[in-house]
């Protein structure tokens, strides 16, 4: 007879990811051989640059194969920290505060776990990218939510935010650009959101994974760089999955005040040790050569944009479904209420019956949205939007 798991608090509080369920069949469709048409991609399409790849297989040659120190190569380190005075205005930034970890999961679960206690509150605007409530629960802390749909573009406001805040609240998570939504704060918007926190007392954890995705001319701000009160109460954490496609090299950034990151060293050297040592020389490649990497990132965005607008224009012309004009990352989050369904049997239907894998709003807290990746290519999109565009208007109430 087998033995009944004991499982721990933290494991039995976790939620699987939901969007496994549409995942897994839309493999097995594919490996049945379907022509499936996949917009539920969270990673780039593209390869990782040359000559970061080149870099890396250097260190490799070299014998960059030991440990590093816990928070990361220290020429690493000191790129970033440059990166975030020169790039993205936070003076005084030193080397000291960064860490260099396993991924940007890595590192916003390691900022969680440096300053949320149990029975700590951390507020997460929905629609959110699904891991943060989770790692709040695994820290012992306790996710509280708040809503901004489509009619808001997906943007809390103040207020909202100045009335989810509790004697108990230790942390707001900020995630511009977003995933799921594409949405970005403007600066005004992001200073008027730091002022609140600021007043309250709370840590941000400013998310900026999606930083260089942007699109329309926007510009992308750092809540760090308002003032040195601010940069005293966020932890930036970001990567290079993202920016350079290097989602397979395990790479992620956090940047805080100097107790802050102390705390997150400690943390990682006692949980991961380091990231891989050589593929952190990828890295330095990418941040030394910073140019060449900005040319590659542009080529990348335009064809991100091409598709951004395609996709976008294709949604906006199907009755019934409403869509905000995304502006960073890689996705579109449409509304998909007028088609009677939840947007759970909405991707389960639209796969089944038009072999479309999309990822439904339920676990990223926005049921009735559902998200697109369009780092695809433009012949999928074309096809799925034609076939998107059938299953909805065979299925408009
Ligand atoms: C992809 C992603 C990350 C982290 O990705 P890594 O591959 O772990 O670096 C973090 N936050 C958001 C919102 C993401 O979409």
């Amino acid at each position: 007879m087998s033995q009944q798991a004991k499982l721990s608090t933290w494991a039995s509080n976790i939620a699987p990811s939901p969007t496994l369920a549409v995942d897994a069949k839309a493999k097995e469709l594919k490996a049945a051989g379907e022509d499936v048409c996949g917009f539920g991609a969270g990673e780039p399409d593209f390869d990782t640059p040359e000559f970061i790849k080149e870099a890396c297989v250097k260190a490799l040659a070299e014998g960059k194969t030991k440990y590093a120190p816990a928070p990361g190569i220290p020429s690493l380190r000191s790129a970033l920290a440059e990166k975030y005075r020169n790039d993205n205005g936070i003076a005084g930034v030193e080397a000291s505060q960064i860490v260099v970890s396993p991924g940007g999961k890595y590192s916003c679960y390691l900022a969680i776990m440096a300053v949320v206690s149990p029975g700590d509150e951390v507020i997460i605007p929905a629609p959110y990218w699904v891991s943060y409530p989770e790692m709040v629960k695994l820290a012992g802390g306790i996710p509280k939510s708040i809503f901004a749909g489509a009619d808001a573009e997906f943007k809390i406001t103040p207020s909202q935010l100045r009335e989810a805040i509790t004697p108990k609240t230790r942390m707001v998570v900020i995630n511009s650009p977003s995933n799921p939504t594409g949405a970005i704060y403007t600066r005004g918007e992001l200073e008027a959101l730091t002022q609140v926190a600021l007043e309250a007392g709370i840590y941000i954890m400013s998310d900026e994974i999606y930083e260089y995705l942007l699109y329309d001319g926007v510009e992308h701000v750092s809540p760090a760089s308002f003032s040195k009160e601010a940069a005293d109460n966020v932890i930036t954490v970001s990567g290079f999955s993202k920016t350079f496609s290097m989602t397979g090299w395990r790479l992620g950034t956090l940047m805080a005040p100097p107790a802050i990151a102390k705390a997150v060293a400690n943390i990682q050297s006692q949980t991961s040790s380091n990231a891989t040592t050589f593929a952190q020389y990828g890295a330095l490649a990418a941040m030394e050569n910073w140019e060449k990497s900005m040319a590659a990132v542009n080529e990348m965005l335009v064809s991100f944009d091409r598709r951004r607008l395609r996709l976008l224009e294709g949604l906006r012309s199907i009755d019934g479904i409403v869509c905000p004009r995304a502006q960073g990352a890689f996705y579109l989050f449409p509304n998909v209420e007028a088609f009677g369904m939840s947007a759970n049997d909405f991707a389960a239907q639209i796969l089944e019956e038009e072999k479309v894998a999309l990822v439904p709003g339920e676990g990223f807290g926005a049921p009735g949205y559902v998200r697109l990746s369009y780092a695809i290519s433009d012949e999928v999109i074309e096809k799925g939007l034609e076939r998107i565009t059938r299953f909805c208007a065979k299925h408009k109430a």
